[in-house]
């Protein structure tokens, strides 16, 4: 019998991964390439994002029957899940990129796009077992601060698509320049990026991975921590959701001080409740989780047509 497979695809600031997702969710033939040889500079983004997945799938899908293509980008995306709307971090993708259009048409084949930490939830969901919850909020505090929120069993997309941009919240008297062209963002503040600037302001002599081992009970470095925390306790305050699943690159540096953050985030967050029954999980990232959520997503659309 022919192998049903979706392609799966998650497009990152730094690297682009693919891989075809069987239905029972194994990922096949993975492969991983520098975001930057995937989106060369004369093309447009459709025609580089087509190219790539035709070469993908020439080499790769041979037998196989493919039923979609599903693309998750670092950005946000239109309600209608159909245009990418701005991706701050890679500079071939045009603002109000017409994607899935425009990539059915290069492609012949259905092609599904979704804010990539959207898929990154339902991955974690399903990799943490948590399927049936219904109120769950992931943060991902990685090069900005990702997040994805799902309410009564629907990830949240608000009126416009653009839902869950917890990165970009203004937080009162900070003016730092944010990559989305605002003044005053969190992320800004804590994240990958904000790291390396605290980092280079206040420790030049010590090595980036080597902050959470070395720095970990300075001032400097307690402050980022807390702002973390805050974070977490704002999105359990706003949200009172039954799991909040945390990742993101920050947290994979093995010197990352998880009992001071958990401590924090408890301190930060309304009691008695959500404190009391506050319930964190972990995400484990490895270079397959956007590819297989990318997948988990195309399946859903395809067995619901409403499902967005
Ligand atoms: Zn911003």
């Amino acid at each position: 019998m022919t192998q049903n497979v979706v392609l799966g695809m998650d497009v990152g600031g730094t690297n682009c991964r693919i891989g075809l997702i069987t239905e029972d969710l194994q990922v096949l033939e993975f492969e991983i390439f520098p975001t930057e040889k995937v989106f060369s500079k004369d093309l447009n983004a459709s025609i580089n994002i087509s190219s790539f997945i035709k070469a993908y799938l020439l080499r790769n899908l041979k037998d196989m029957n493919l039923l979609a293509v599903s693309i998750g980008f670092p950005s946000t995306i239109s309600r209608d899940k159909k245009t990418v709307i701005q991706t701050p971090n890679i500079k071939n993708i045009s603002d109000n990129f017409a994607a899935v259009d425009l990539l059915e048409k290069e492609l012949n084949c259905t092609v599904y796009a979704n804010k990539d930490t959207n898929n990154l939830l339902l991955y974690d969901m399903n990799e943490l077992d948590i399927n049936d919850y219904q109120d769950v909020c992931g943060i991902y505090f990685g090069t900005g601060v990702g997040n994805a929120v799902m309410i009564n069993g629907k990830i949240l997309t608000g009126h416009n698509g653009v839902a869950s941009e917890l990165g970009h919240l203004p937080v009162y008297g900070n003016s730092n320049k944010c990559t989305c062209g605002n003044i005053g963002c969190l992320e800004t503040l804590i994240s990958g990026l904000a790291l390396v600037q605290l980092r280079n302001a206040n420790f030049p002599q010590t090595e980036l991975n080597e902050i959470f081992l070395k720095k970990s009970k300075t001032p400097e470095v307690c402050k980022f921590i807390k702002g973390m925390a805050q974070t977490v306790a704002l999105q359990a305050n706003i949200f009172d959701p039954e799991c909040i699943i945390l990742g993101g690159g920050l947290l994979m540096d093995g010197y990352f001080p998880f009992s001071d953050f958990e401590r924090e985030i408890h301190a930060s967050t309304r009691k008695p409740y959500p404190e009391k029954n506050m319930l964190l999980k972990y995400s484990h990232p490895t270079q397959i989780n956007g590819v297989i959520g990318a997948g988990i997503y195309a399946y859903k659309r395809l067995k619901d047509v409403n499902y967005r």
